[in-house]
Formats: C-alpha cells, structure tokens, sequence
C-alpha cells in the first residue's frame, strides 16, 4: 500500500513537471506558427503598401490571426493563473457531526444529497487528505493536491485543474485555439501546395528554412485543429447538460442528471448571463455575486428528479 502511494505520488510529481514542460511547448508552437504566418508567408505580402487583391487578403488574415492570437493567449494565461475554486476554510460541517444518525446542518441542503449518493453515508463527503468536507460536485486532484470545486479535469496544458471559477476560461482557450489553428491550416496550406508545384506556379522564394517552418506549422495546427474539434463538440455537450468530466461517470444511463436545470440556465451558470462577456473570459460583479454556481459551493438541481 505505501509503495502504491509511493508510485502515485512520483507519478504526481512527473505530471505536474510535465505541465511546466508543456507551457514551453506552448510558446514553442505559437512563435514557430508566428514565424511561419507573419514572417514567412503573409507579412512580405503587406509591403509595398499597394491596393492589389494579396494586400488585402494578406491584411485580413493577419487582423484575424493576432485577434485570435490575443484572445487564445489571454484566456489560456486567465485558466493557467487562476484559482478553479478552493473549499473555504470555514467550510467544515462534515467533521463537527457525529458520524453516523444525524442530520446534515441545515443551511447546506446539497450535501445531504450528496452523502446520500455516496455509498458509505456515514462518512460523508469528507477528504482526509485536506481535512476538509467536501461540498457537491467538488473533487480532490492529486497532481494539485488539494481539493477543487466543481472539479472538471486536472489539464496539464494549462498546469492547473478546470474547475468551478476557469471552465469558461478554459473553453474560450479550446474554441479560440481550434478557430486560430483552422485559419493557420488554411493560410498556410496553399503556399506548402505551392512549394511543390500544386496547382501551377513553383513557390521559389520560400529559403529551406522558411519551408520548413511552414511544413511543421501546418502539420501541427492540422492535428491540434482535428483534436480540438472532438474536444469541442465533448465539452459542449457536458457544457449543455451541466456535467462534468467526472461526472460523467456518476450519471445514471436513463435518469436525467440532477443539475441540468435547462441548456440556456446550464450555459450561464458556465459563461454568465451577460452576453456582452461570453466571448471574454472575464465575469460581470453582478454574475459572480448572482449565480452560485460560478462560486462552486451551492448548485440548483431539478426538483423532479430523485436524488
Ligand atoms: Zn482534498
Ligand atoms: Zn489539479
């Protein structure tokens, strides 16, 4: 048994290492692609300034390239720097109580729910690892180490759980990166055709150098593109139906899932009521204080459902 822990915990540590290592390749992928797109292919087209049709079509991709640029970067450093959502410190019902017979506080009705779903009742929802109890749909990571609410998924790509506070910024970072990397395929796949000839004229003034850094862009926005694609469509679907990566496990086949109170109030309790923000990985005062799902604490469920 201490070996096993011993081997999860090394396990652990290798992951959360690895996460460092795949924000260098982050970078690593964004200043190649920016090579490839700014540098080699579509800036050259920009000068001299002229009104011919390669200097607009040159002009809008760029503007769409660092728009998305921006907006990918900015809502993945939003997943990478910001706290999931942390148990208060306060927040500790479950140790207070006798273990078995007694009825949960009453000012935090969820968890009766919850201890009634898991499949030792008397010990509740409670981490021994964190010494805390442990509200509805919040989970302990390992690689963290400690407790997230409304736990989605530990994302090595942003070295940082997904939970209750940055799953909207995370699924900004997946749709903008699939928009940036679809637009860097079609941007850069005609000039690769043209190297060798595809469809006419040979493309000679591209340097060794600056073909090869139009090969490995497009070969790795194409895979990142396909990827991200069956990401996006997972991820609206649980988005959709209110249910997270680790629940999807818990669901009932057949039973409709106790949080999805409706797509349209499952989109807001994720991206907030107001439209404006939807596509800014940022929260209005007035969301953060109204939806107490954002705070990860407390979760409306459907009354018709049996829990
Ligand atoms: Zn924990
Ligand atoms: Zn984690």
């Amino acid at each position: 048994m201490i070996m096993q822990n011993m081997n999860l915990f090394k396990l652990c540590s290798a992951l959360r290492v690895l996460g460092y290592f795949m924000i260098l390749l982050f970078a690593a992928i964004v200043i190649l692609t920016y090579y490839a797109v700014v540098f080699v292919t579509w800036g050259p087209l920009l000068f001299p300034l002229s009104s011919s049709s390669s200097f607009f079509s040159a002009f809008f991709i760029l503007l769409l390239f660092h728009t998305l640029l921006l907006l990918l970067t900015w809502s993945y450093f939003m997943a990478v720097f910001n706290d999931p959502g942390s148990v208060p410190l306060n927040w500790t019902p479950l140790p207070q109580l006798p273990a078995v017979a007694v009825p949960p506080p009453s000012n935090v009705e969820f968890e009766l729910e919850e201890a009634a779903s898991t499949t030792t009742p008397s010990t509740g929802r409670y981490c021994t690892r964190c010494q805390n109890a442990k509200p509805p749909r919040c989970h302990h990571c390992s690689i963290c180490q400690r407790c997230v609410l409304k736990m989605d998924h530990h994302c090595i790509w942003v070295v940082n759980c997904v939970g209750a506070r940055t799953y909207k910024y995370f699924l900004l970072f997946l749709l903008y990166t699939f928009l940036e990397t679809t637009l860097v395929c079609l941007a850069l796949i005609p000039s690769f055709l043209r190297f060798f000839g595809v469809g006419g004229a040979k493309n000679h003034k591209l340097s060794p150098g600056g073909f090869s850094a139009i090969f490995l862009a497009s070969i790795l926005n194409l895979a990142f593109a396909l990827s991200l694609l069956c990401f996006i469509v997972m991820h609206l679907s649980l988005l959709l139906s209110n249910t997270t990566s680790v629940e999807v496990h818990e669901k009932k086949k057949g039973v409709r899932w106790r949080y999805d109170v409706g797509r349209k109030k499952n989109f807001e309790q994720v991206f907030g009521t107001k439209k404006a923000l939807w596509l800014f990985p940022l929260f209005s005062e007035e969301d953060l204080e109204n939806i107490p799902a954002l705070r990860g604490i407390e979760f409306p469920t459907r009354s018709d459902v049996d829990v």
